[in-house]
């Protein structure tokens, strides 16, 4: 019973994706920066030691990252050995 509503004709618009160019300026588009998973964190230092902006130190036996420091590098991420380093969107 009843017909088919018109099914909406599909437009194969222009996908509007934006570009970011690298003549804009220099903004940083998305920073992310090392988080320690405290659960997993041993605080054995080793990525505040390979850190190379020394955004990292082991407080009470577990790594911290300040984040104004990191660059998102990931150096800190091959040091660890116990997968307690993640990256997130900077705060
Ligand atoms: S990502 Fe780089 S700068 Fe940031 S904490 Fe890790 S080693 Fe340091
Ligand atoms: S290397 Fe990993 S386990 Fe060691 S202090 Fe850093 S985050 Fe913690």
């Amino acid at each position: 019973m009843g017909s088919l509503p018109p099914s909406p004709a599909k437009e194969d618009a222009h996908v509007g994706t934006p570009s970011f160019s690298a003549a804009q300026g220099p903004s940083h588009a998305a920073r992310y920066c090392a988080q320690v998973l405290e659960a997993l964190c041993q605080g054995c230092g080793n990525c505040a030691r390979a850190c190379p902006r020394q955004a990292i130190a082991v407080v009470a036996k577990k790594a911290r990252v300040q984040s104004t420091l990191c660059d998102g590098c990931e150096t800190c991420l091959d040091h660890c050995l116990n997968g307690a380093l993640t990256f997130v969107a900077c705060p």
